[in-house]
């Protein structure tokens, strides 16, 4: 190990000791043995005591496998970055901000068990669980520490200390790694009841101590680095409102630095750019600094002498491998960005641009791939070995000439193989003129369809799947494993949909859905019926707690090479006079809900989902389908964390959905679906999708988005939901029809629809059946309210001259 003197300290610290890490890792394990271990002790089949040995196993195959993919045992390269159920929960475990309601979880040594970690994550009885979101623009959710004025923070969990120890005890000095504290903060909510204008973030000098003590015990127990991941640093969002934010994070970070005892400090800030603010991070004198150089910027430390200075003698791990997507990275040109640092005179190290945790674990898990695709796939664990020959590279590049030659060839072969560019879609894309995008005027359409639907004031429908339950999945596993035959499987498909249109007509819904019993996953269904993607047998990647997903690889151009969804769109159409929804994925959401080629812009892969979509509404049309879904839960996830950025994004997004849509006829009623009730940012692009109809979430906010979107003008067709679909409690009449006089209330009524938030597909029939029944009662009664006392709210979008 080498010494320097850093500018601003004076200090004599300690330099880079290693030349490759990784931010963090898959904590699933390969055959989702931490996800196994989480249910069997949900399911009572396993204590407390069993459970944690399994993922203490989980664990140490990481230390091994790391170890042996090129990661060296005793340099701090290897982050000890497990998490039984979260990160952001075990940082509010960590730091004793655990919320009063779950106070009894808490042991008297200060520590909160697997069994409390999940009553915490998961509620329990009367007791709500944390709020679970989206982690930065990812798909994994994180849950939402409630940080009041009285949070008494404290080092009151030692299980980080404990789990570095049992890895030193294993021969591995790993480096552990922890939310810093301003994202930890920037992260949480206020509790409930807080006082007006109370923000987490008024409470750092109070959790800064907590820190200090939990950096000295990490200290003590012999470690020589610890990893704070501050990725809030690269989100407008998530700092928005901050003051001074080059002086908080000067301010929070030179106190940490003064800290008598504690281990090197690396401060990653994955996700994104941490543009203006890495010249203070860097003068606060933390040894280490990760930088996302996949999707942040090169800094210009050529150009920016005051940068130079201020980075000289840190250790830049240069975040060049992308922790996000599968692709074989480009190592020649990860390694000219790396070689672009060390002209700033820091020590550069190679690593990943953000944990490994959003990539599945292996490659050589997907034996049935295509092997020319496989070949140009790194998962987790080829990442980890891309960033090893990278540390070789900076420091004897001769040494690693094959791999690096290697990379660029299977780049090149990428580029070059058939069904990754189609000159027909390309030309197909090329052709298009800006009437693709655009329908007639809303008024038009709106008369149009208010011709052909004939619906009553405040339509009824729902969102699409119906549950899916044991009978399904039974019968789609049995079909996977060849036990039934796809004309059987069909069959019981068929049925299946006719009982839930029968069930629909029963409760007397306006406009039915088919159920949506054939989809195991709604982005997964389309890739498996699109040219261009590749869908893993063994690919999983957590999003939540136990809950894992398996996001289909989309590497070519993309082709419908035949309809999709159009017979079971016409089958249950077949059964029922009332109009039935098609019901389909839209571009941005099997964008995001995949892992999507990285050699072309975003934008120019959704207008090619969006091209095949369209071509799927045109075949919808023409088998007599008059409304057509298109769900986009996904448009605000992707969103990028720097405004500067949004406005592109929302320009091809949109586009993207226009084009997948604009083909309708004026009579054809396009409806979207977005799963989440927060608009803020998105409630401009929620205008531009143009659908006639859009539903979301809104059943827990009692509505509140409903007056945002009057106070925006908009005009169209909206479904507010009205029972919430994410807790198994069934609504009565009267709470549904209150719900639905908040929403009379703030828009006309005709432009009112009737429906839950999301899918109901995660629940059970028992529960789904009255709340829907609750559902068109209560549609009912406002109804003849409205009908009752006064005439001028108008007829529904789409009512055919009746008025309820
Ligand atoms: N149509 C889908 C369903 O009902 C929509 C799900 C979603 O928005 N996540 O399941
Ligand atoms: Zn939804």
């Amino acid at each position: 190990m080498s010494t320097t003197d850093h500018p601003t300290t004076g200090r004599t610290t300690a330099s880079a000791p290693w030349g490759a890490t990784v931010l963090g890792y898959p904590r699933t394990g390969p055959r989702r043995e931490a996800k196994k271990a989480l249910e069997a002790l949900w399911a009572g089949r396993a204590d407390v005591a069993a459970t944690e040995e399994a993922l203490a196993a989980v664990r140490a195959r990481t230390l091994r496998r790391l170890n042996a993919l090129g990661l060296h045992a005793h340099d701090a390269s290897i982050p000890s970055a497990a998490s039984s159920y979260d990160h952001v929960l075990d940082a509010a475990v960590t730091l004793g901000a655990v919320p009063p309601r779950f106070a009894d979880v808490v042991g008297p040594d200060g520590r909160v068990d697997v069994a409390g970690r999940s009553t915490i994550a998961r509620g329990r009885g009367a007791d709500a669980p944390l709020e679970m979101t989206k982690w930065f623009d990812t798909n994994y959710h994180y849950l939402v520490p409630e940080i009041g004025p009285d949070t008494a923070f404290r080092f009151a969990d030692d299980s980080s200390v404990r789990e570095f120890s049992e890895a030193l005890a294993d021969g591995f000095l790993t480096r552990p790694v922890l939310v810093g504290p301003l994202t930890f903060l920037l992260l949480s909510k206020p509790v409930d009841g807080a006082p007006a204008g109370f923000r987490p973030l008024d409470r750092l000098d109070d959790l800064l101590p907590a820190y200090a003590d939990l950096l000295a015990a990490h200290a003590a127990a012999g470690a020589t680095w610890v990893q704070l991941d501050e990725p809030a640093l690269v989100s407008d969002s998530a700092t928005a409102g901050v003051a001074d934010l080059p002086g908080l994070v000067r301010r929070t970070y030179e106190r940490l630095v003064a800290l008598p005892q504690r281990p090197q400090l690396l401060v990653a800030a994955p996700y994104g750019d941490l543009g203006e603010l890495l010249e203070p991070l860097a003068r606060t004198g933390v040894e280490g600094i990760g930088l996302d150089l996949v999707r942040g910027r090169l800094p210009e430390v050529d150009a920016d002498a005051g940068l130079r200075e201020a980075l000289r003698g840190t250790l830049v791990v240069g975040g060049v491998v992308d922790g996000r997507n599968v692709w074989a990275g480009d190592l020649p040109r990860a390694l000219a960005s790396l070689r672009a640092l060390e002209g700033s005179a820091a020590h550069v190290a190679a690593g990943t641009s953000t944990s490994l945790l959003h990539v599945p674990h292996d490659v050589a898990d997907e034996p049935q791939l295509d092997e020319r695709l496989r070949s140009w796939l790194a998962f987790a664990d080829q990442k980890v070995a891309e960033v090893v020959v990278l540390g070789r590279a900076l420091r004897d590049e001769a040494s690693v000439a094959d791999a690096l030659a290697a990379s660029a060839r299977v780049r090149a072969d990428r580029a070059g193989a058939p069904g990754v560019v189609r000159p027909e879609v390309r030309e197909r894309l090329a052709a298009l003129t800006p009437e693709a995008f655009r329908r007639s005027d809303y008024a038009v359409r709106r008369s149009a369809q208010e011709e052909v639907l004939g619906l009553p004031l405040l339509p009824t429908t729902s969102i699409g799947s119906f549950p899916q339950t044991r009978e399904i999945r039974a019968a789609r596993a049995a079909h996977a494993r060849g036990e039934l035959s796809t004309q059987a499987y069909e069959e019981f498909l068929r049925a299946e949909v006719d009982r839930v249109v029968a069930l629909q007509e029963d409760l007397g819904f306006d406009v039915l859905v088919h159920g949506e019993p054939e989809r195991n996953d709604m982005v997964q269904y389309f890739a498996e019926h699109l040219d261009g993607f590749a869908v893993t047998r063994n690919g999983w990647v957590q999003s939540y707690g136990s809950r894992c997903v398996r996001p289909p690889i989309l590497f070519g151009d993309v082709v419908r090479p035949e309809p999709i969804t159009v017979r079971w769109a016409q089958h249950a159409q077949s059964r029922t006079a009332k109009p039935v929804k098609g019901m389909l994925t839209g571009p941005v959401t099997i964008l995001a809900w995949s892992f999507v080629r990285d050699d072309q812009p975003l934008g120019e892969t959704a207008r090619q989902v969006a091209l095949a979509l369209r071509d799927e509404v045109a075949d919808l049309e023409a088998a007599g389908t008059r409304v057509v879904q298109v769900d986009e839960p996904a448009l605000r996830e992707l969103l990028p964390l720097r405004e500067a950025d949004q406005g592109a994004y929302l320009e091809w997004s949109v586009g993207s959905f226009r084009l997948a849509t604009a083909g309708a006829a004026d009579a054809t009623q396009v409806h979207t679906h977005l799963c989440y009730s927060e608009f803020g940012e998105v409630i401009d692009a929620i205008d531009g999708l143009d659908a006639d109809v859009t539903s979301i979430e809104a059943a827990r906010s009692r509505m509140e988005v409903v007056p945002d979107l009057a106070r925006q003008g908009f005009a169209r067709g909206i479904g507010p939901g009205v029972y919430d679909i994410h807790s198994p409690r069934v609504p009565g009449e009267e709470e549904v029809a209150d719900l639905l006089r908040l929403a009379v209330a703030a828009v006309p009524a005709r432009q009112v629809w009737v429906n839950p938030d999301c899918g109901l597909k995660t629940r059970g029939y028992a529960e789904v059946e009255p709340a829907l029944r609750a559902l068109v009662e209560a549609a009912r009664t406002v109804r003849a309210e409205l009908d009752g006392h006064d005439g001028s709210h108008g007829r529904a979008v789409g009512a055919g001259g009746r008025a309820g």
